[in-house]
């Protein structure tokens, strides 16, 4: 649908800091000390709730990290951070701070007493921070492979005390704050139609059993790509019912009514007789 442009710029972000914590989790999967690493957690202390991108476990220090894919030229000024044309964004390590000290009083709380080393990770190769203060916790992208290198050589040994503490961490995780970040959105102001399951442009063109992808040459069945574009519609309207019309208009690149029925047929529970067929 067409976003405003305030929704536009905060997809963007989300989506750029999504594309960075991805970034992260492929360096911290070929970490071979032995450690817990916790994504995205969204935890409360003291009735103030705070998010960690990652949290590190080892044996005797906890690392709290905050991704940043930032791209471009920024410069640092007492304490504030400044895109290279006068713009002030928020400065990450506030953040970290925050989130550090509330997660100390939170450890506390559990009785676990494991220091925290906080660090604000710049994970894009073509980010730069001018007058960046060398006393502050900052990894840069060129010094990142060598973060990981030391980190991976560090011994640790992690005892069951550490699973209870991480499964604890996991265990009080709130599901929420991701709903509200999200438009509001009506199936009329929807564009229709199937998704590639590779580059997300709108498929254009069906042969035979297959759809094919005019963007990247991806191949999908059709079934396939059909019981796909279904399911995101039951994630977004999960009170509407699935009926062979609303589906044909839904995938809408499918030139017959009948082959939506088939496959509806085949890959889902039918309710109800003629008109007030639904699946689910
Ligand atoms: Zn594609």
């Amino acid at each position: 649908m067409q976003l405003s442009k305030f929704e536009q710029q905060n997809y963007s972000n989300l989506s750029k800091g999504f594309e960075g914590e991805l970034k992260f989790d492929v360096l911290t999967s070929n970490l071979v000390n032995d450690c817990l690493v916790l994504n995205d957690l969204l935890l409360k202390t003291n009735s103030q709730t705070f998010q960690i991108d990652t949290l590190l476990l080892t044996n005797n220090l906890i690392y709290l990290l905050e991704i940043k894919n930032y791209v471009g030229d920024f410069y640092y000024k007492s304490d504030r951070l400044f895109m290279k044309d006068q713009l002030e964004i928020s400065n990450p390590l506030i953040q970290l701070t925050r989130s550090e000290s509330l997660l100390s009083q939170l450890l506390n709380k559990l009785n676990y007493t494991i220091p925290i080393q906080s660090f604000v990770i710049f994970i894009n190769p073509s980010f730069t921070l001018y007058q960046a203060p060398p006393d502050k916790p900052f990894i840069f992208p060129t010094q990142l492979q060598r973060f990981i290198s030391t980190l991976s050589s560090q011994p640790s040994k992690l005892k069951n005390q550490h699973k209870k503490l991480a499964e604890k961490l996991v265990s009080l995780h709130i599901e929420e704050s991701n709903i509200k970040q999200i438009p509001s959105f009506d199936f009329q102001l929807l564009r229709k139609g199937i998704l590639c399951s590779n580059c997300y442009s709108f498929i254009t063109k069906i042969n035979g059993m297959k759809c094919i992808c005019t963007s990247c040459g991806n191949e999908e069945l059709v079934e396939t790509a059909v019981v796909r574009n279904i399911k995101e519609f039951r994630l977004l309207f999960p009170h509407k019912k699935i009926t062979t019309n609303q589906m044909y208009e839904w995938c809408t690149v499918i030139p017959q009514k009948r082959r939506i029925q088939k496959i509806l047929q085949r890959n889902f529970k039918q309710f109800g007789v003629r008109q007030w067929t639904y699946y689910e």
